[in-house]
């Protein structure tokens, strides 16, 4: 796991975080601080030259899974890597196990620097990774990919830093010459930015609602306010109120765990009832007329798993879709899961639930091409579940979640 070093910002003393937290507390003044950004976390590689020569050269950070469907089945491999961000030849395409080593800082607008090189889109860079993974994984080799997704758990972007010395570029950590550099490029790499518009925000875990101190974990990207019974996650800086909903407790020493329930209107299939579902899905139970005008839910985990398991608990509730029932007023249930996932990045699951659930890919896959998931809403439900020393049970739905599968990394 990285690590990244900060100054408490309000006594000024060193705190260490990993790279996932979401919570600052300080060793020495115990101040408790919530990290929030606009967009995704930015970091700079330290090093020891004058900062006011250094060319940073963005590079995507991500971890999370990569979902292929290939016929007979659906495909997945965990991917942890970083890959460059920036359209410059000759340069390392990847950071390798430097990050590791050394502990990053939060990039800000305090840096000035000689330039901050524009980062390309993490979806425009996407297929680039994927190709390279493909190759490494020899999936392209073997089998036709007739659809590919990445859901990630952690995306940021770390700015490596580089000394323009002449015509070569040298690596300002290695203190190595790492590219030659047409005059052209050399005139680019300077133009970029001097100072960024990006900076990582700290604000106190307090109700925006009710005022009340918040109980934050470290990892989770909601806060949850048992005054007021309400949720939150960030937002650019800022807290908003999270709808959410807690199905009814139909077991015994449970423990609620977080989903994301997900409506969408699919184009280019016949996909918008439960009656529609139980046809594509094959389930074993015979097509109630009502069912025709249910609305179809789409369902995934909001909490890091493994891929093999986010795959399931995704095809088990589309399945069963859970009632859409709420409790209201109720307590936000004690000691959740984490909530790690956010809704951007389940929404894409939404087309490989539909996939993976399909009876007959052959004849689906090679259409999966045109058809289009538009996102219509986003839902947080806590599902309650039993568990003993292994495992998550919910009996009323025969779903169970081998705890180890939560810990392990890898994971998404
Ligand atoms: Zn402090
Ligand atoms: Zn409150």
């Amino acid at each position: 796991m990285w690590q990244i070093e900060h100054q408490c910002p309000q006594c000024g003393a060193p705190v260490t975080l990993q790279e996932n937290d979401r919570l600052l507390k300080c060793g020495y003044c115990r101040v408790e601080l919530y990290i929030t950004s606009e967009g995704c976390m930015r970091y700079c590689i330290p090093c020891s030259a004058p900062v006011e020569q250094i060319i940073y050269v963005p590079y995507w950070r991500f971890r999370g899974a990569a979902f292929y469907c290939t016929i007979p089945t659906m495909r997945h491999s965990f991917i942890d890597s970083t890959y460059i961000a920036a359209d410059i030849k000759n340069i390392p395409e990847a950071l390798g196990l430097r990050p590791q080593a050394l502990k990053l800082r939060f990039a800000s607008t305090d840096i000035k620097a000689a330039a901050f090189l524009p980062e390309t889109s993490f979806k425009e860079t996407l297929p680039l990774i994927q190709q390279r993974l493909s190759i490494a994984e020899n999936i392209s080799m073997i089998t036709n990919v007739y659809y590919k997704e990445f859901i990630g758990e952690n995306l940021s972007l770390i700015y490596a830093p580089y000394l323009l010395k002449g015509n070569m570029l040298y690596d300002a950590v290695l203190n190595r010459p790492a590219a030659s550099i047409d005059p052209e490029l050399q005139e680019t790499l300077l133009t970029g930015d001097k100072q960024l518009k990006w900076k990582a925000s700290f604000i106190p875990t307090l109700c925006p609602n009710c005022g009340a101190d918040i109980k934050c974990t470290r990892h989770s990207l909601a806060l949850a306010c048992a005054s007021c019974n309400t949720l939150w996650s960030q937002d650019n800086g800022t807290l908003s109120r999270m709808k959410f909903s807690i199905l009814k407790n139909a077991e015994r020493g449970t423990n609620h765990l977080p989903f994301w329930r997900m409506e969408a209107e699919i184009n280019g299939i016949q996909l918008a009832s439960y009656a529609d579902l139980a046809r594509h899905a094959n389930l074993p139970k015979a097509v109630k007329p009502e069912w025709e005008s249910m609305q179809l839910s789409f369902w995934a985990p909001a909490f890091n798993t493994t891929p093999e398991i986010f795959r399931r608990l995704s095809r088990q509730l589309t399945a069963i879709q859970p009632p859409s029932e709420q409790r209201i007023n109720s307590a936000i249930p004690d000691n959740p899961l984490d909530i790690t996932i956010p809704a951007s990045e389940a929404i894409e699951s939404i087309m490989l639930t539909l996939a993976d659930i399909s009876v007959d890919k052959k004849e689906l896959y090679p259409k999966l091409k045109k058809i289009r998931v538009n996102p219509e809403s986003a839902r947080l439900v806590y599902i309650p579940f039993s568990y003993n020393s292994h495992e998550y049970i919910n009996k009323q739905y025969c779903i169970s979640i081998y705890k180890k599968s939560l810990d392990a990394a890898p994971s998404i």
